[in-house]
């Protein structure tokens, strides 16, 4: 490794780290990307199963038309073709009562327009669609019920959708970080509601173009380099510890810290951060022949049993459980048998014989997004003049996805500039 004077040193390789080094490396500035695994894109990857014998994600990942961040950073990285934009809407099946509909935020101008699509949510009432305009107002305290509310309304598709964006159910959820979304969706006449899956895998649409675009302008990647501690002097950080080499810090050099909040807890233990987390279950199936799903999208939103979006590429079908802490500790075989039967009852096949599938549990998925633990993010700026912090758990004002990752990142690197 050849360190250059006036290096920025990325700590982690995923999209935050990933969308640093790009900024960074654009203005020809050195970087070297440390990352502790021998793969990038932390919670954002693909690998091979051999029990499926293909490659899956480690959850499905949606973005939406409205992430505008998340959709430069793939321009940049010549991957914007990779990804499939699907209409927009929110397309629900109810398992219990076969019911089926579909939420096409679309209404520009006036209220009622604005407040139309909602309609299609069976058993809403116009009082129970108004109170959207309470999350408009909504405080810094409220949860999600707080400000809209139960009732059908809630039940069949602010709860969907809230556990879906945030993470957590709407008893625990941020409001303000719901209307931050939703606000970003109907700016944009509705149009911001299309999602965006990746056409082959999370890899090969968000991480792989970006190391190989970071290689061609000469950013170094170690992989394996876990960095241990960090030495300080002043308000100045002067040396970063990996397990086999001590790199000391010259007074031009810079670090974006950009690992999870428990990481950084470690490494400064000064730095308030996130400490509470919440999981995410996804289980893959992979199927004899492509399914389909009523209405022929690729993707609903189930009501009524364990699974709560199903999604389909080619012959896997994905399911995804998030606000999932209540299921980490239930054995694999029994996930996969009450996943399986949501699915096959999504994609109207016979329940058995259960197809292949796997599992993955990513206990700590995101940072718990209820309105303490959102209080508690901080900003990218830390007491050392030469480190800041990147990652979707800092304060960024969005939820902790790919699009506040990659804005995180961005805006890391410009205060390094
Ligand atoms: C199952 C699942 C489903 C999701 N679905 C969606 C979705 O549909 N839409 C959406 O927008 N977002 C989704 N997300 C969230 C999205 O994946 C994250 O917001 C994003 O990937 C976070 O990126 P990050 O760079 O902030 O953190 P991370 O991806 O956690 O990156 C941190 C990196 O730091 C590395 N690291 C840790 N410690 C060290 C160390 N000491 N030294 C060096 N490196 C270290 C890690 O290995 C990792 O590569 C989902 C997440 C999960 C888990």
């Amino acid at each position: 490794m050849t360190v250059r004077p006036g290096t920025a040193h990325i700590i982690g390789a995923g999209l935050a780290g990933l969308a640093a080094a790009l900024s960074l490396s654009r203005t020809g500035r050195p970087v070297i990307v440390h990352e502790a695994t021998g793969q990038a894109g932390g919670r954002c990857r693909s690998f091979h199963d051999t029990r499926l014998g293909c490659r899956i994600d480690n959850g499905n990942h949606l973005l939406l038309s409205a992430n505008r961040a998340a959709r430069d950073y793939l321009a940049e990285i010549g991957a914007a073709g990779s990804l499939v934009r699907g209409d927009a809407a929110f397309p629900f099946l109810d398992l219990a009562t076969r019911e089926t509909w579909s939420v096409t935020p679309g209404g520009r101008g006036s209220l009622q327009r604005v407040l139309a699509p909602f309609r299609q949510v069976p058993g809403a009432r116009t009082i129970d669609i108004l109170r959207m305009l309470r999350l408009a107002v909504s405080g810094p305290t409220s949860t999600v019920m707080e400000a809209l509310g139960p009732g059908a309304m809630m039940e069949r598709f602010w709860r969907p959708l809230t556990v879906a964006i945030l993470n957590a159910e709407p008893e625990v959820a941020s409001a303000r970080l719901l209307r931050r979304v939703m606000r970003d969706i109907l700016g944009s006449g509705g149009d911001g509601a299309a999602p965006m899956t990746a056409r082959v895998g999370l890899s090969e649409s968000f991480v792989d173009p970006a190391v190989t675009v970071l290689s061609g302008r000469g950013v170094q990647i170690g992989f394996g380099r876990r960095l241990r501690a960090i030495e300080s002097a002043g308000d100045r950080l002067t040396a970063l510890h990996f397990p086999d080499t001590t790199l000391a810090l010259t007074s031009a050099d810079a670090v974006v810290l950009a690992v999870p909040p428990a990481v950084v807890s470690d490494l400064a233990p000064d730095i308030r951060v996130p400490s509470a987390a919440s999981a995410i279950v996804n289980a893959h199936f992979r199927l004899d022949a492509p399914a389909v799903l009523p209405g022929g999208s690729t993707l609903i939103g189930l009501i009524g049993g364990t699974a709560q979006w199903v999604f389909l590429r080619g012959t896997v079908a994905s399911v995804t459980v998030s606000a999932a802490d209540a299921l980490l500790d239930r054995p694999v075989e029994t996930l996969l048998d009450t996943l399986w039967r949501d699915t096959a009852a999504a994609l109207g096949l016979p329940c058995g014989p259960r197809p292949p599938g796997r599992i993955v549990k990513e206990r700590r998925a995101t940072f718990r997004q209820d309105p303490d633990t959102v209080a508690h993010r901080p900003t990218a700026r830390t007491p050392w003049a030469n480190l800041v912090l990147a990652g979707d758990w800092t304060d960024t004002g969005l939820p902790a996805t790919l699009e506040g990752a990659i804005r995180s990142g961005r805006a890391a690197a410009a205060l390094l500039k």
